[in-house]
């Protein structure tokens, strides 16, 4: 009889610690600092509310150019589509995965008008 090993990938939700079907892995920073947050569909939602309330009034960060930072972040990188989050991420928007918010769709609306 053959054996066969599933492997299922399970993801915590770092918020109410429980399994996200679902999970969004979400980059926040403060500062220099970024920390990745794994969110079930509930928290990503309250957090991505609470987000937008904050960012608000806030301005836009636009990476600087010439910076090496940029290289660190490759773990992500083969996943989704890679020229609206390279064009994001030079806007200073973390790379995520799930649906994007509409903070970047609206970025991305306006690169393309
Ligand atoms: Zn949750």
């Amino acid at each position: 009889m053959a054996r066969e090993q599933h492997v299922v990938e399970t993801i915590i939700c770092d918020i109410c610690g429980k399994t996200a079907e679902e999970a969004t892995t979400v980059v926040i920073g403060w500062g220099k600092e970024q920390w990745e947050i794994d969110l079930c569909q509930v928290d990503n939602a309250k957090v991505s509310r609470t987000f937008d309330g904050w960012i608000a009034g806030g301005r836009k960060v636009r990476a600087t150019r010439g910076s090496t930072k940029s290289a660190k972040g490759a773990k992500g990188a083969s996943r989704g589509n890679g020229s609206d989050w390279d064009y994001l991420e030079s806007l200073g928007f973390a790379r995520h995965r799930g649906r994007k918010t509409a903070a970047e769709q609206e970025a991305l609306a306006s690169r393309e008008a």
